[in-house]
C-alpha cells in the first residue's frame, strides 16, 4: 500500500467564530444579524436553512401585545419590520373605531415567502455564515468569572470559549453562544389523544441538546403553545362570512426607508399577485398601493359548542395530559366555551398563509379535541357545508 501525500491529509475541521447563534428563527436571525452587523465574526445555525424564520403557526406579525416589539426591533435596526413589508399579503390597523392607544399595526404575511426573503438577506450580510446543522452538544472550554457568574452577578464573561458539536460531527468555537432554538429542545405535539416528538409541525424535535443542557445544569421547563386547523378553502363558503379587508392606504412596519426603498417596500419585486390568484380563494383586494388578501370573520354555534362539550374528556387540557402552561394567554376554543358559558358564540377569523391560498387558518378557534371532534365541529357550520 502506498502511503497517502501528508499534503492530501485533510486535518479535522474546528472553525472559529466570535459568536454562534444556534436557531434560525426569528430570534435567531435579529441575533445573528445585530452581532455581525457590530463586527463580530458570526455563525448561525439551524435544522433547516429553508425553514429560516419559518412562522410556525399563524404568519401574523404585530397585533395589540407584539406590534410594539416589531417596531422596537426595527428602531434598532433589525429586519422584522422590513422583512414583512416586503412579504406582507394583508395589512391594517386594528381596533380604527377605538382611541390611538388601543390601536395597532398587524400584517399577515405569506410564510413561505417571509422565511425565503429573511433567509437572501441574511445571505448577504458580511461577516455572517450560515450553516444547517443540529447541534447537539455545548463543551464549554473556558469560562471567565464563572465563580462570579454562580453567584448571579452581572460580571462580563470575555475570554470565555464554547465548543459546539453538529450531528454531522462539526465543531465550531465561539466566546458567546446565543441559544434561539424556540420550541424544538424536547419538542413534542399533542393532538386530541395523540403525542409525538416534534420541534413543530413536520419538524424533529432537538432531543440531544436538550438533554445535553441539561446535563449542564440548565433547568428545563416546559411550555405549551396551540396551532388552530386549517380548513381547505375548497369547501368554505365564503358568503356566510364578514369580510376584513386590508388597508386601503400605505402602511408599513419599517420606519426608516430611503424615498427608494419606501417605492421598493410599496411594490416588492416578488409579489403574491404576480402568480396565479388561487381558485379556491376570492380573489385580491385591488388597491392602488398594493392589492392585499381579505381575511374573514365568523362566530361559532350552539351546534359548534354542543360538540365541544361532548367531547371534553377527549381535549388533552381538560384529560390533564398537558401538564406545560402557555407563555401567553392563548386560550383554547373548550377554554372558551367552558370559561364563557353563558356566552352563545364566540367570534373566530379565516385567514389565508400565502399569497395563492388554498387553505385558511381558523385564527382564535384552536381546538384541544380530537382531529374527527373538530372536523366535526367545523362541519356543523353552513359555512362548511363540503368541509374537507
Ligand atoms: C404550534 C405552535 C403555535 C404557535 N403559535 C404562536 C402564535 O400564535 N403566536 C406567537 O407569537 N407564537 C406562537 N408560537 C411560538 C413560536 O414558536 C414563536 O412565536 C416564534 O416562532 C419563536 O421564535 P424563535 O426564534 O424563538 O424560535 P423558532 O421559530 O421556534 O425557531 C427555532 C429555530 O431553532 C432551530 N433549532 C432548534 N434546535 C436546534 C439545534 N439543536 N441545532 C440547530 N438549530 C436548532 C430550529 O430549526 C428553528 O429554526 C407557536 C409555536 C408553535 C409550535
Amino acid at each position: 500500500m502506498t502511503l497517502p501525500n501528508r499534503g492530501d491529509i485533510i486535518p479535522r475541521m474546528e472553525i472559529s467564530y466570535d459568536i454562534i447563534i444556534i436557531g434560525a428563527g426569528h430570534a435567531g436571525c435579529e441575533a445573528a444579524y445585530a452581532a455581525a452587523r457590530s463586527g463580530c465574526r458570526t455563525l448561525l445555525l439551524t435544522i433547516d436553512l429553508d425553514k429560516t424564520a419559518f412562522m410556525s403557526c399563524n404568519p401574523s406579525i404585530g397585533g395589540p401585545a407584539k406590534g410594539h416589539l416589531v417596531r422596537e426591533i426595527d428602531a434598532l435596526g433589525g429586519l422584522m419590520g422590513r422583512i414583512t413589508d416586503a412579504s406582507f399579503i394583508q395589512i391594517r390597523t386594528l381596533n380604527e373605531s377605538k382611541g390611538p392607544a388601543v390601536q395597532s399595526l398587524r400584517a399577515q404575511a405569506d410564510k413561505r415567502h417571509y422565511a425565503q426573503v429573511m433567509k437572501e438577506t441574511l445571505e448577504r450580510v458580511p461577516n455572517l455564515d450560515l450553516r444547517q446543522a443540529m447541534v447537539e452538544r455545548i463543551e464549554p472550554i473556558e469560562i471567565e468569572n464563572q465563580e462570579l457568574r454562580s453567584e448571579g452577578a452581572a460580571q462580563p464573561v470575555l475570554g470565555s470559549r464554547f465548543s459546539i458539536h453538529t450531528h454531522t460531527g462539526w465543531r465550531y468555537t465561539a466566546q458567546a453562544l446565543v441559544l434561539t432554538t424556540g420550541t424544538f429542545l424536547r419538542g413534542r405535539a399533542i393532538t386530541g389523544e395523540a403525542t409525538w416528538g416534534a420541534g413543530r409541525a413536520g419538524e424533529a424535535p432537538a432531543l440531544a441538546l436538550g438533554e445535553d443542557l441539561a446535563s449542564l445544569g440548565f433547568p428545563l421547563v416546559r411550555l405549551k403553545t396551540g396551532t388552530p386547523p386549517r380548513i381547505n378553502a375548497r369547501s368554505i363558503d365564503f358568503t356566510h362570512t364578514e369580510l376584513q379587508p386590508g388597508s386601503e392606504v400605505p402602511l408599513y412596519f419599517g420606519h426608516y426607508y430611503s424615498a427608494e426603498e419606501r417605492a421598493a417596500a410599496l411594490q416588492p419585486a416578488q409579489l403574491f399577485y404576480q402568480r396565479a390568484a388561487a381558485a379556491s380563494y376570492p380573489q385580491a383586494d385591488s388597491f392602488a398601493w398594493r392589492p392585499q388578501l381579505p381575511c374573514y370573520q365568523v362566530h361559532t354555534s350552539e351546534a359548534f359548542h354542543a360538540i365541544v362539550r361532548a367531547n371534553l374528556h377527549r381535549a388533552p387540557l381538560f384529560s390533564g395530559m398537558i401538564e406545560g402552561v402557555g407563555p401567553r394567554y392563548c386560550p383554547s376554543i373548550e377554554d372558551k366555551i367552558v370559561r364563557f358559558a353563558d356566552k352563545a358564540q364566540h367570534g373566530f377569523f379565516l385567514e389565508p398563509e400565502a399569497g395563492t391560498p388554498t387553505k385558511c387558518m381558523c385564527r382564535a378557534a384552536v381546538p384541544h379535541c380530537p382531529r374527527m371532534c373538530s372536523g366535526r365541529c367545523y362541519a356543523a357550520f353552513p359555512l362548511c357545508a363540503t368541509l374537507n
